[in-house]
């Protein structure tokens, strides 16, 4: 969601804000702008739409006159206050045109700060909450721009990460973040300030993350970090080993295409190292739980949100047939406002791809402050509830960039299988069970390469009901999570309205609305459940609905109950998860290509949902 991008340094000013505002499209935007000054004057261009459409309003004369600065900031913005418009674009400027602010986040107060800024006289040209931020750098303005700054933010409520220049102060970018994440990149006689590492990898692998209330002063070679009090701080440095080509999309059309058929090994990464084969159980050193703490946690809450709450929700199948621990999942933003029950020997266990989705960190919090043992699930090494939690465990699927998430999903409910493996070896599960457990799961990315294998074969079958404007998809048992997960994916790509049910419950509602026009596609895996959803599968067909099976190879019978079939390799009922959503995630995508969506920034998505 939203991004930020300071540079300062040697490199060409406008090329290089641009080059950062791309690496970050992935994140979802709906407009952007740039801010750099030049002989003492602040220059913005805006535009709405591409950053494409912004670097093409950077004429090669404007782009000369830039040339002169070595100092800018930079946005692509996810409205949340005041439509996608050039007027509510970021940078936003007081009406002296000295400071420029780029805003990730809400302010929540702004409408009183507003009111009061325009009492004393301020002028504002916006809608956005932000613009507040601009004027009021300005009221409290002494010189100092971190000075500023602070004042400014101490008056504030609601989230930010923030970058700030002013044409008083040149040479200069301050950053700060309460809630939104900032990252400092250390060059050589450069400094790059972002939202997110991927606008910093191809500059330099020496990061600082800041905490919240941290703000910081960055030069070209100095980075001066002091908390919101105006106390200096320490944060280390950290080492980033993210390979910048594994952003790009290496031949494929999609970034989606790209990480869908990068499963196999994304999901060897998450579990290499992570199983002992021996005792048949978990090595899962970054959970920091003893055995004993193993033993005695009797309740785990899963939070999460989007396609990380359906990772939970089969990690509770999980946990609760391998583990015996009853487990719940919840959406995080209702967990963190609903005051949760929590009793010595409850565990959360956050799941976020980004480790920055804001409902998620903001139950990690409450969890920790209600005395709960809580890890994170993350993928992004270094974000911020990995930082929160300091215990967990990352995915290392490696960067994803497509806005629906697919590798993150699978490699989430691998993670969630070895947890509750060691946990039920630390409980009930035998030795025996434990390794058997352990041969399927190291059989997973195998599973996944067969379904790829017949991406064509689903190509055909998206081909065939790419039409319909409705899709239902119905599961049981562990295949029931898939199931919503599979409409998720439809809808969010292909804008095709898709619910996802599990499939007893369709006849309690959404049975009324099947025809000949709405397709369904069931889960009828030869696991538990089958025999119950075969006459699921009936039901709608009696009511004439098309429908497509996924189905374990080998299994004839199933071609009498549904018209088309997606075969998934044999497999135990544990797994069965991962190849199944594999295939829809594959059908959902060929069904967004034939109806020309733009796959990788599907409308009104961001990636990571910085904000409530
Ligand atoms: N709330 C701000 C706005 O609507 C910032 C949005 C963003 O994070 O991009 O302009």
């Amino acid at each position: 969601m939203c991004g930020i991008v300071g540079y300062i340094g040697n490199r060409n000013i406008a090329d290089t804000l641009i080059d950062g505002l791309k690496r970050l499209e992935y994140r979802g935007y709906d407009s952007a702008g740039i801010a750099v000054i030049v002989k003492k004057k602040i220059i913005s261009i805006k535009a709405v739409g591409k950053v494409s459409a912004l670097s093409a309003k950077i004429t090669p004369a404007i782009r000369k006159e830039l040339s002169s600065s070595k100092f800018g900031i930079a946005h692509t913005r996810w409205a949340t206050h005041g439509a996608p418009s050039e007027r509510n674009a970021h940078p936003h400027l007081d009406e002296k045109g000295r400071f420029a602010v780029v805003h990730n986040g809400i302010i929540e107060n702004y409408a009183s700060l507003k009111e009061r800024l325009i009492s004393q006289g301020h002028k504002f040209v916006s809608e956005t909450d932000t613009e507040v931020l601009a004027h009021l750098i300005d009221d409290c303005y002494e010189g100092d721009l971190l000075q500023a700054v602070a004042a400014a933010l101490k008056k504030v409520e609601g989230t930010f990460g923030i970058a700030v220049i002013s044409s008083e102060n040149p040479g200069q970018i301050i950053t700060a973040r309460r809630g939104s994440p900032i990252v400092i990149g250390i060059g050589t006689g450069e400094t790059i300030v972002a939202s997110d590492i991927s606008a910093i990898v191809s500059y330099t692998d020496k990061v600082i993350y800041l905490n919240d209330n941290d703000i910081a002063l960055v030069e070209k070679d100095n980075v001066d970090l002091r908390n919101i009090d105006n106390v200096p701080v320490t944060r280390e440095i950290a080492h980033i080993n993210w390979d910048p080509g594994a952003a790009e999309k290496g031949g494929y059309e999609h970034f989606m295409l790209k990480e869908i058929f990068e499963q196999p090994e994304a999901i060897a990464n998450s579990i290499r190292g992570r199983l002992d084969e021996e005792q048949g159980t978990g090595a899962l050193s970054g959970l920091n739980l003893t055995p004993q703490d193993l033993a005695t946690i009797n309740r785990i809450i899963i939070a999460a949100c989007g396609t990380s709450l359906h990772a939970g929700m089969v990690g509770e199948y999980y946990f609760e047939d391998l583990a015996d621990i009853p487990t719940e999942v919840e959406q995080a933003a209702e967990f963190r406002y609903r005051n949760p029950i929590i009793h010595p020997g409850t565990m959360i266990i956050a799941i976020s791809q980004s480790g920055e989705t804001a409902d998620t960190l903001a139950a990690v919090r409450e969890a920790k402050n209600k005395g709960a043992i809580v890890a994170g699930i993350c993928n992004v090494v270094g974000s911020t509830i990995p930082r929160e939690t300091g215990r967990g465990i990352y995915l290392h699927a490696g960067p994803e960039i497509g806005v629906a998430s697919t590798k993150a999903f699978t490699c989430q409910v691998a993670t969630l299988l070895m947890m509750a493996l060691k946990f039920g070896r630390a409980r009930r599960l035998s030795r025996q069970n434990g390794i058997e457990l352990v041969a399927d799961i190291h059989r997973i990315p195998e599973l996944v390469k067969k379904v790829l294998a017949k991406s064509k074969d689903i190509a055909k079958i998206a081909k065939k009901y790419a039409n319909a404007h409705d899709f239902f998809f119905i599961g049981r048992g562990y295949l029931y999570p898939v199931a919503i997960e599979g409409a998720l994916k439809l809808k969010e790509i292909s804008y095709v309205h898709a619910e996802g049910y599990h499939a007893a419950e369709l006849k309690h509602g959404p049975i009324a609305l099947l025809d000949e026009k709405v397709p369904v596609l069931a889960l009828a895996n030869n696991i538990p459940g089958k025999d119950k959803i075969i006459g699921n599968m009936q039901e709608c067909k009696a009511r004439k609905a098309p429908v497509i099976a996924l189905a374990t190879e080998g299994d004839n019978e199933i071609r009498r109950h549904a018209e088309d079939i997606i075969w998934i390799p044999e497999c135990s009922s544990e797994t069965a998860p991962i190849p199944s959503v594999v295939a829809l995630q594959l059908l959902a995508y060929y069904i967004a290509k034939e109806r020309g969506c733009p796959i990788d920034q599907p409308r009104n998505l961001a990636k990571s949902v910085t904000v409530e």
